[in-house]
């Protein structure tokens, strides 16, 4: 029988009654032929309270415990979606992450997912079982402990189960109805989107859109799993939510689909660093070494020799850049004037297939940025995607005058 995969997200589960409220719309693919892998994540909420006890009974806590511990929230479900469609006469059982097994690396609290042997729950399928109901973001290392995938993996698991059953199609149940073009709380004309991309859904998913774990995205790109995310809470009909595909089907599209933003960005410059050969390496290596994840860098033009370098970051990686090159001054492998961190700022982006082939959307952006007033202070770009860091207080402004200008309320 052809295999559907099925994801629940924690609001999706967040109660007994949602609970069976997803298990009745599981009943429902049942009933039209298909075998059933439910993922679940733990109950909204369950896995900041778990992460909330590890810190407190341990802060420098041992990794494979805080996996043992935060990975638990998913068995509840797990348990408690089976025995629900049982209730529903639906024959199920549930599955943790070690005894399908799902093999990961050892690198506690963000695995990498290895393989999933078929074999087990295939056995199950064959001898009448119609749902295998894993507990999503967790799995077992090579030396037979717990791990976890990192936070929001759960999107990730499903997306791997559906490659590995060859599934139809891996459907992602959660609060909102799709993928929206922008975050409808910042541009009320924020229009549903019923494709997208892989590729851009990438982007976005990278940029701040928060409906899937990018790594989720990049495995369904690699493998070619059609994704659909919908909400569990309206009633569905067969093409509702958005389907995040490849881009050979999607007929027409818009040349940018969507707007993100990012508001926790800094930024970042090094005033006065000597222009040599190396000197890039020299200060992105350290940063690198310290786990700062660098997005955009602009080096300035040169004068007597020296230079600025500019690059942005998570605010939150500020302390720990700051540190890394400071440490990197002390040694003598670099050497500034100043370094000076700007943390009110935001990031604007935005994403389209369509730019490969069209030009002018940069200057378009820019224009548009400009007659608001906007000053932009970092660009970057890609075949199908513009980045701008602008002051933080004119974040929502940015994101709706570039949602009118590119006309995203309008369907191709
Ligand atoms: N429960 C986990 C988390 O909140 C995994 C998931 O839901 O995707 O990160
Ligand atoms: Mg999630």
């Amino acid at each position: 029988m052809p295999v559907l995969v099925m994801k629940f997200g924690g609001t999706s589960v967040a109660t007994l009654d949602r609970i069976r409220r997803a298990a009745k719309r599981v009943g429902v693919e049942v009933s039209k032929g298909y075998d059933v892998i439910v993922i679940v994540s733990a109950m909204a909420g369950k896995t900041n309270e778990l992460v909330g006890y590890v810190n407190e009974t341990s802060p420098l806590y041992d990794a494979r415990e805080y996996d043992a511990v935060v990975s638990s929230g998913e068995n509840v479900t797990a348990g408690l979606m089976a025995l629900t469609l049982q209730e529903m006469d639906v024959p199920a059982r549930s599955w943790q992450g070690w005894q399908v097994p799902l093999i990961t690396t050892s690198a506690h609290s963000a695995a990498r997912i290895e393989d999933i042997p078929t074999d087990n729950i295939n056995t199950k399928f064959a001898e009448g079982m119609r749902v295998a109901v894993v507990a999503g973001f967790q799995g077992i290392s090579p030396d037979g402990r717990i791990t976890t995938l990192g936070r929001g993996g759960s999107d990730t698991t499903a997306v791997a189960f559906a490659a590995a059953f060859e599934a139809e199609r891996c459907d992602i149940y959660t609060d909102v109805d799709g993928v929206y073009t922008t975050d409808p709380r910042i541009a009320s004309k924020a229009r549903k989107l019923d494709k997208i991309a892989f590729e851009e859904m990438l982007e976005l998913a990278s940029l701040g859109a928060k409906v899937l774990q990018t790594r989720s995205v990049e495995l369904a790109m690699r493998y070619n799993v059609k994704l659909r995310v919908l909400s569990s809470f309206e009633e569905q009909s067969d093409d509702a939510g958005t389907l995040v595909c490849a881009e050979e089907e999607i007929m027409e599209s818009n040349v940018v689909s969507g707007i993100a933003y990012s508001r926790d960005e800094a930024k970042m410059t090094l005033v006065s660093v000597a222009d040599r050969p190396g000197i890039a390496a020299a200060i992105f290596g350290p940063l690198s070494d310290a786990g700062v994840n660098v997005d955009m860098i602009i080096q300035n033009i040169a004068e007597e020799g020296r230079t600025d370098m500019t690059f942005s970051c998570p605010t939150d990686q500020v302390k720990r850049a700051e540190k890394a090159l400071l440490d990197a001054r002390t040694n003598g492998e670099i050497n500034y004037h100043d370094l000076i961190a700007d943390t009110d700022v935001a990031k604007i982006s935005a994403v389209g297939i369509g730019m490969r082939s069209q030009s002018g959307v940069a200057a378009k952006m820019f224009k548009t940025l400009s007659d608001e007033g906007v000053n932009i202070k970092v660009i970057a770009t890609s075949e199908i995607k513009i980045s701008v860091l602008v002051d933080r207080k004119y974040m929502e402004l940015a994101v709706q005058a570039l949602h009118d200008v590119f006309e995203l309320d309008k369907t191709a």
